[in-house]
């Protein structure tokens, strides 16, 4: 009689923009071979250092729609005017081989995943504030002044949605957040995971701080 071997854990990683959540999964690969990362399918058009095959499958809108009508989708979900999704059979594959495979998406796409597999351990990652965001935004130089403050309004329609995760992981010591995210793959902890007034308090001060840097451009417009 054959064996029938564990599936590998299904993680999602999501969290604001600018949080470092790239740099958290390559942490991971880099320390253990029992995860492989799901490369996504995404019809945005590919920035300066990224590779097809890499970082995405970068595909025109047929080819993506195709792969709807076929179904070879876990999930998919538009953003920002693009299409982005995780094929199927690279997670089923993997995941039968018992590895944990890690996907990288965004609510929408993330809340799907866990609807048809509610086994699967949901992590959001934050900064630990809303002023370390708006930092670690402009000090990465990847987007204009404008763009900030609308990547931050989007933060607090996000910011709501971290109540449905399993797991809120604060990045503010990188190795900290890396060791606390493989702690939950391995063990699932229990206990409290979210803390409401975390999350007020930063859709709050968000706030603040799109007020600002709205007064701010109309001052330098008004000059
Ligand atoms: P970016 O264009 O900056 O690479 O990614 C934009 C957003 O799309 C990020 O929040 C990223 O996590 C998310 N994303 C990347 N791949 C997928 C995917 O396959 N499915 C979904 N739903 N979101 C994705």
């Amino acid at each position: 009689m054959g064996i029938l071997k564990k599936l590998g854990n299904l993680v999602i990683i999501s969290g604001f923009s600018g949080v470092g959540k790239g740099t958290v999964v390559q942490k991971l690969l880099e320390g253990s071979d029992h995860y492989a990362l799901s490369i996504s399918m995404t019809t945005r058009k590919p920035r300066d250092n990224e590779e097809h095959g890499v970082h995405y499958y970068f595909v025109k809108d047929e080819e993506f729609e195709d792969m709807i009508a076929k179904n070879g989708f876990l999930e998919h979900a538009g953003y920002v005017g693009c299409y982005y999704g995780t094929p199927r059979a690279f997670v089923e594959e993997h995941r039968g081989k018992g590895i944990d495979v890690i996907l990288e998406i965004e609510v929408q796409g993330a809340l799907q995943v866990k609807k048809r597999h509610p086994e699967a351990i949901m992590i959001f990652i934050t900064t630990p504030n809303a002023r370390e965001m708006e930092r670690r935004l402009t000090n990465r130089k990847m987007d204009s002044y404008a763009k900030i403050t609308s990547r931050m309004e989007r933060a607090i329609e996000e910011a709501e949605q971290m109540k449905k995760y399993d797991y809120v992981v604060i990045n503010d010591v990188l190795d900290d957040c890396v060791r606390t995210v493989e702690e939950i793959i391995v063990n699932e902890p229990s206990g409290p995971r979210y803390d409401p007034k975390f999350k007020d308090r930063f859709v709050e001060s968000l706030k603040e701080i799109i007020v600002e840097r709205k007064n701010c451009t109309e001052f330098s417009e008004n000059r």
